[in-house]
């Protein structure tokens, strides 16, 4: 496309007329719309602990941004909406649950419908199992749609993880952003199975028993075993990778920092690995950060949250899975290794890169992590 801008001394120049000058006026507003309408319009619904995190990622980025966010009723978490600059939208439709905001000091803009009317994709970042009820409003608002890990696979048709199948879902109507702890599995697990061809793989889930604020989940002393088995973990890595033999168990434990797997591989006879290859094959990876505990010290998940502090990640958030190298252990076919997962934050950038997929805009799932990380990277002054 050729398009003739005024230069500055032709519009300073008297000779210059005004019709020129309007019509190259009326070209650049034309180019302004058009790049504009490339920028992708993001509704986030459900404005938790997940949806301000994808929010801030989405807001990072320049191939979209966030045009509504909802809360269900006027409480703490749409001051953070306010300041951010985000429209505030309420969860449902009725006229009631609307009209309650104003009097708590917000500018409520509307219902789920009048944020959906403005959207070409919406994160429904609910609380598990709610939003399937959504997925109706959003086909018949004819807007795309991302669910995250709480939701069945079942319901979606479609999972994601950026580095398991960005290409799957490229242009798909709707898909999940996977769980924290599949999310977790997939990183270090869908490498390792291009590396050797087959995997089989049993792993323990030891889990957080809620997120730092959550005030109504437990245990608060003691040890609660999924008494679900297989649990659904292991699994759930199969709706992405279903050449990946997994399974797994889960126990949730007294803390609200961290999950951590302790993961045992069995790799094909022939494969050709050592401990320190496969050390190497994830240390090329993204969003995989492997330190040793007794030369740095982070021996715990308490110490890998204080790092993440310390690096300035915001809220203290660790996108990357961790693992410990001196954790790692090759012994023949049998693979062993510990890796800590930061709840709260690893499928944040997963979700922009998911928007990117459905949206057809990025087909190099390696091409959309590096804008997507090094934008929110950028975004948090880092
Ligand atoms: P949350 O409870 O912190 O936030 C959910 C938000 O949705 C709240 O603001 C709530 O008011 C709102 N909401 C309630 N009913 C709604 C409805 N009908 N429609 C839209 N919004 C509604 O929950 P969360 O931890 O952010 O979890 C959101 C999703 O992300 C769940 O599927 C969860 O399984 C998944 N997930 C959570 C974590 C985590 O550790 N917190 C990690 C990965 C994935």
């Amino acid at each position: 496309m050729s398009v003739k801008y005024p230069l500055v001394d032709e519009i300073t120049n008297p000779e210059f007329s005004h019709h020129s000058w309007l019509t190259n006026c009326l070209w650049i507003f034309s180019l302004a719309t058009w790049m504009s309408s490339m920028v992708v319009k993001v509704a986030i619904n459900g404005y938790g602990t997940i949806g301000k995190r994808v929010a801030d990622a989405i807001d990072a980025q320049d191939d979209m941004e966030i045009i509504g966010v909802t809360k269900t009723r006027p409480s703490f978490g749409c001051d953070l909406a306010v300041r951010k600059g985000y429209p505030l939208y309420c969860t449902y439709d009725s006229e009631e649950k609307i009209a309650a905001f104003g009097p708590a000091g917000y500018d409520c803009k509307g219902g789920l419908s009048d944020l959906l009317s403005v959207a070409d994709i919406v994160v429904d970042c609910s609380p598990g199992k709610v939003g399937a009820q959504n997925k109706e409003i959003y086909q018949n608002a004819g807007v795309k749609w991302i669910f995250q890990g709480g939701e069945k696979h079942a319901m979606t048709g479609m999972s994601y993880t950026s580095s398991g199948n960005h290409a799957e879902n490229m242009n798909v109507e709707g898909t999940r952003v996977v769980s924290c702890n599949t999310t977790g599995l997939s990183r270090t697990l869908v490498p390792l199975l291009h590396a050797c061809g087959s995997l089989s793989v049993e792993c323990t889930m030891i889990r957080r028993a809620a997120d730092p604020g959550d005030s109504s989940k437990g245990p608060i002393n003691a040890i609660k075993p999924v008494l679900k088995v297989p649990s659904h973990h292991g699994p759930d890595v199969m709706t992405i990778r279903p050449e990946i033999e997994i399974n797994s168990m889960a126990v949730a434990v007294p803390t609200t920092i961290m999950h951590v797997h302790a993961i045992v591989a069995t790799l094909p006879d022939g494969h050709g690995m050592s401990t320190e290859s496969v050390l190497e094959l994830w240390a090329q990876q993204p969003r995989v950060l492997i330190m040793n505990g007794a030369e740095t010290g982070i021996t715990t998940t308490a110490e890998v949250m204080e790092f993440s502090r310390d690096i300035g990640r915001k809220w203290g958030d660790l996108h990357e899975i961790f693992v410990w190298e001196d954790g790692v252990k090759l012994d023949g076919n049998t693979l062993y290794y510990f890796q800590a997962i930061h709840q709260e934050s690893d499928v944040i950038p997963e979700n922009v890169d998911a928007v990117r997929a459905l949206l057809g805009i990025e087909t190099d799932w390696k091409a959309s992590v590096k804008k997507t990380d090094e934008a929110i990277a950028a975004y948090n002054g880092l």
